[in-house]
């Protein structure tokens, strides 16, 4: 499939379209960003790592029966995939405190929850993606309310199925982000699944295994995203 005009440029990915208008490549870059974008660096590797990861999760929750926008593996950092109307709802599962929450309620990161908490976000890069309530969601005309039912609902089972992929793997599922797009009168699970969009911590140590570890400057994001890969597909990444 080839390539047409870029779409659309996110922080990490980029998106083009093809001769089909129905389907769009989705391309991971080595780019990574926080703070909205204030702090930049290119990591080696974090292209075709979360591209991998992304491949290998999504058909794990696909296993589970939740629709994605995943159509096929174009090569190591190119995926094919449906066209969609992006929710602009970011949906945040938490397994324990961490990241803005901790912040905004004063708590200490790292206790865990008694089940699973799901916040919602208003996808806008321009308003740092403020926390909002599903009446100001529907309200605000953003997602319709059985939307946001059928997307709560969808992203805790895609919590269960990642929190035991990842705890067989040692490792502890503390929350992560989203989006669901719309394509032929439903939604679909329209987003990578990286590291990059979950927080992950060593069982026992509580070492970081994500992306704090390049926002808050805790060693070498590109190490860490080797390491993950390692425990993901038992081999290293080919050419490192
Ligand atoms: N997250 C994301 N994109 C965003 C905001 C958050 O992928 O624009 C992920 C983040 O990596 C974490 C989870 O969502 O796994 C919860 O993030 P939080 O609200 O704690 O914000 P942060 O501390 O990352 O600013």
């Amino acid at each position: 499939m080839e390539r047409g005009d870029a779409l659309y440029e996110g922080k990490a990915k980029r998106v083009y379209a093809t001769a089909d208008p129905k389907k769009v490549i989705l391309h991971f870059r080595d780019d990574a960003t926080a703070f909205n974008g204030v702090k930049k660096a290119s990591i080696e590797d974090k292209g075709r790592i979360n591209c991998a990861m992304t491949v290998h999760l999504l058909r794990e929750v696909e296993a589970a029966g939740v629709k994605t926008h995943l159509i096929d593996v174009l090569n190591d950092r190119e995926l094919l995939c449906w066209k969609v109307d992006i929710v602009p709802v970011e949906v945040v599962v938490r397994n324990a405190i961490a990241g803005s929450l901790a912040k905004r309620y004063g708590k200490p990161e790292g206790a865990w929850l008694p089940w699973p908490l799901v916040e919602y976000f208003h996808k806008s890069d321009e308003l740092n993606d403020p926390l909002m309530t599903e009446d100001i969601a529907v309200l605000f005309g953003w997602a319709e309310r059985r939307e946001l039912a059928w997307m709560k609902e969808q992203s805790l089972k895609v919590n269960e199925v990642l929190r035991g992929f990842w705890s067989r793997l040692d490792i502890d599922l503390v929350d992560f982000k989203l989006e669901f797009g719309r394509l032929d009168g439903g939604l679909v699970l329209a987003d990578e699944i990286t590291a990059d969009g979950s927080r992950l911590w060593e069982k026992g140590t509580g070492r970081k295994l994500d992306k704090d570890v390049f926002r808050r400057d805790l060693g070498d994001l590109s190490d860490t995203y080797r390491e993950l890969y390692r425990r993901v597909f038992g081999h290293a990444l080919e050419g490192t």
